[in-house]
């Protein structure tokens, strides 16, 4: 299927692994120049490499996106565009009260106020040349809140709130913004994740992915590749009557379809 965006220009938060590298991929794939960024820049100019060896163009920026400066850098090297994914690395666990105000202010920098200053810095370019696509990758835990993760579920849902109002005010103008919501997806994140569950019950790293992926009605974890091409579509040509949504690429595990 051709998306209809060979040319246009993307940039991709956060996107030497994982989702982030899932969407850059995609969009690579669909003909769309990349702005790839990250921390690291060693893992960011081998992804660049790669993507780049199937005939994409991409431009790797290493910056930290959570930042002024970082995000400055960023947007200072894409010049115009017409394609945003917003993602940074998600909050640390913990319980309800091991959380101070700083916490939560980094947090919120972090999984909220970072996306909403990419957006407002390139939506008005988009409405002025009258077309535009964003997708903030989130968490299933906005619609599905996990218990352990209150600063993530804080953050994200404030960010939801945001683009609930935001997508509708820009969709008249061509731009269109929504959240993809992931589950459990076999990244460095599921790694580390299995790693710690498989600490705390005294079992191996392959028990604990396997018991996990178990409570998936799935059976299994998601790939990059589905989600990037998730995201390729929303920023397609054919995405246009999807406004301010927020879908789950979670396998089924929440039960919440109605
Ligand atoms: P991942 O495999 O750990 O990859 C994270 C990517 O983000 C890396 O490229 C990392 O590179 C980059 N990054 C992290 N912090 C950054 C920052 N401040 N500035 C720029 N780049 C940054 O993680 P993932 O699984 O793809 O997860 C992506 C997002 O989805 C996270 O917010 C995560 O919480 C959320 N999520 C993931 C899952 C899942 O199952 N995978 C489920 C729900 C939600 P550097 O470290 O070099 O910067």
């Amino acid at each position: 299927m051709d998306l209809g965006i060979a040319g246009k220009r993307a940039i991709v938060c956060a996107g030497s692994k994982g989702l982030g590298r899932g969407c850059a991929e995609k969009l690579a794939e669909a003909g769309v120049e990349i702005i790839l960024n990250a921390r690291g820049a060693e893992a960011l100019e081998a992804t660049a490499t790669e993507i780049a060896a199937t005939g994409a163009r991409v431009t790797a920026i290493a910056a930290d996106i959570t930042t002024p400066e970082g995000r400055e850098k960023v947007l200072a090297a894409a010049g115009q565009v017409d394609i945003l994914v917003n993602n940074a690395g998600g909050p640390p666990p913990g319980l309800w009260s091991d959380w101070s105000r700083e916490d939560f202010i980094k947090a919120l920098d972090g999984n909220m106020l970072t996306p909403i200053a990419m957006m407002q810095a390139v939506i008005p370019g988009m409405i002025e040349r009258g077309w535009g696509r964003v997708v903030n990758i989130t968490s299933a835990a906005v619609r599905a809140p996990i218990a352990q993760l209150g600063l993530s579920n804080t953050a994200r849902t404030g960010l939801t709130g945001f683009v609930a109002g935001t997508s509708r005010q820009v969709a008249g103008k061509g731009v269109i913004i929504n959240n993809l919501l992931p589950g459990l997806h076999a990244t460095d994140r599921a790694v580390s994740l299995d790693t710690a569950a498989a600490q705390a019950q005294g079992i191996t790293i392959e028990e604990a992915a396997a018991q996990r992926a178990a409570t998936i009605p799935a059976g299994r974890y998601g790939t990059r590749a589905e989600f990037g091409a998730a995201c390729a579509f929303l920023c397609s040509q054919y995405a246009g009557f999807i406004v301010g949504q927020n879908i789950m690429l979670d396998g089924g595990a929440a039960n919440i379809s109605i």
